[in-house]
């Protein structure tokens, strides 16, 4: 099947093109899609992506996402507001991830810091997002001393 293509359409696939680890081809397959089997979810996509834009922004205290100026774990009167007594590294176990976590390791602990990193348990090569909680919850009880 033949699309022609429109200014919309191409507009689509450029902007899908911006996310991590899509490609053209893979901008183009979604765009098509959302727009010829999906549109409800596209007109859903839209609204979430225009509403996270108008409302998300960083906690003035330690730039995480949030809707508000502090977020709720900044706010927590019950957490510990002291000074950092130990970095816990999550990196992904693959060769940037390691030499990431080398370096920050590093630089950390040149610093007098402690410094620990997830114990193994999230799959070699694996991306942290896609590792469900209970892994992850396992590699932080094992983690390490680097
Ligand atoms: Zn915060």
């Amino acid at each position: 099947m033949s699309v022609k293509k429109t200014g919309s359409l191409e507009n689509l696939a450029e902007a899908l093109r911006r996310l991590p680890g899509i490609g053209p081809k893979s901008a183009q397959r979604m765009a098509y899609h959302l727009l010829q089997h999906d549109r409800e979810a596209a007109t859903a996509l839209g609204h979430a992506l225009l509403n996270a834009v108008d409302r998300i922004q960083h906690c003035s205290a330690c730039n995480t996402f949030t809707e508000i100026e502090v977020c709720e774990t900044c706010q927590d009167i019950e957490r510990d507001p002291g000074t950092v007594s130990e970095v816990v590294l999550a990196t992904n176990f693959t060769n940037e991830g390691e030499a990431t976590a080398h370096y920050i390791s590093e630089t950390l602990k040149a610093r007098g810091l402690k410094v620990s990193r997830l114990a193994r348990g999230v799959p070699v090569g694996g991306e942290l997002e896609y590792v469900d909680a209970g892994t992850i919850a396992r590699a932080m009880l094992d983690r390490r001393t680097t």
